[in-house]
């Protein structure tokens, strides 16, 4: 079977290849450009504007701890928003939760979430199956702008790097929104780049800048994503009073009995565990 070959660019000069057996789909949408491809390592995956998003062989770590470090430290969370998210995953993992009665999905790009219903099941299933999951097809930006105060108990940003269609998903206006948004106990969790190449490392720093400026509790957790940009990828997790660790409760957590491939309540202690120089860089807005 010939391999064609699938390249991005990790920095100016460190390349990350994928050899692939069939170029599933390839199109413009009005945002972006959008590929899926099979490979016989990471399965079906797709790509936005040339970079990684999700592929079958390891999205599970993205999607259960995006998901299950804020729903393991408020078990009462109801309403949820998550912001992007175009491929399903992060909808499927809160939708296992018997308590959540709300999943608002504010996904830019509707070909993203049509695409990946037929071409990616694994993520996408519950789109069109979980009545409680309402999709949105607008920019985030502008639907956290005009969404009233204290709606959601949670808020997660599933989002493309700050760069075209994501790029508002990072400013002061997103996030000043977000906390209004947000119950007393609400909690936002956002995509948070990584400490390792510089372009993500200024992004994390910039992220984090405005967040910690607006919100009581402002702290960054890690995870492996080996598909992404150095495998070292980060989460933020803000609040304006529950603390990730302190308000951790796994006891009940463990009593839903939900298998994770993934995420555990130790690595939950664990993932805030970051090294020093991401602790220093992120003290020290350098
Ligand atoms: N969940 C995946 C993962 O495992 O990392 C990747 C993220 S998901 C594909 C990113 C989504 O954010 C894309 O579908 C993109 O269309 C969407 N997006 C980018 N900018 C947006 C915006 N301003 N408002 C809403 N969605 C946006």
């Amino acid at each position: 079977m010939s391999h064609k070959i699938y390249t991005e660019k990790w920095a100016k000069d460190v390349h990350f290849s994928i050899e692939y057996t069939s170029h599933i789909h390839h199109e413009e949408s009005p945002f972006q450009t959008i590929d899926f491809y099979q490979s016989e390592t990471l399965g079906t995956f797709f790509t936005l504007d040339g970079l990684m998003m999700v592929n079958q062989k390891d999205e599970f770590s993205y999607h259960d701890m995006i998901s299950h470090v804020p729903m393991s430290v408020n078990p009462n969370i109801k309403r949820v928003l998550i912001i992007g998210g175009g491929d399903g995953g992060t909808a499927r993992e809160i939708s296992r939760y018997p308590h959540v009665n709300q999943i608002d999905m504010v996904e830019i790009d509707e070909r993203v979430v049509k695409l990946s219903i037929e071409y990616l099941p694994q993520t996408a299933s519950k789109l069109e199956t979980d009545e409680r999951i309402h999709l949105y097809f607008e920019d985030g930006v502008a639907f956290v702008n005009q969404k009233e105060d204290g709606y959601y108990d949670l808020v997660l940003v599933d989002s493309t790097d700050p760069i075209g269609p994501g790029e508002g998903l990072f400013s002061k206006q997103f996030y000043d929104d977000c906390f209004r948004i947000l119950t007393d106990d609400g909690i936002l969790i956002n995509q948070h780049e990584s400490p390792y190449f510089d372009r993500d490392k200024k992004e994390m720093i910039r992220a984090h800048k405005k967040i910690k400026e607006l919100f009581p509790i402002a702290k960054v957790y890690q995870f492996h994503q080996p598909t992404y940009p150095s495998g070292h990828w980060l989460f933020g997790f803000a609040s304006k009073k529950l603390d990730p660790i302190k308000d951790h409760k796994p006891d009940l957590w463990e009593e839903l009995d939900l298998d994770t491939r993934y995420y555990n309540s130790d690595i939950h202690k664990a993932a805030f565990a970051l090294p020093t120089y991401v602790r220093k860089a992120l003290k020290n807005n350098e």
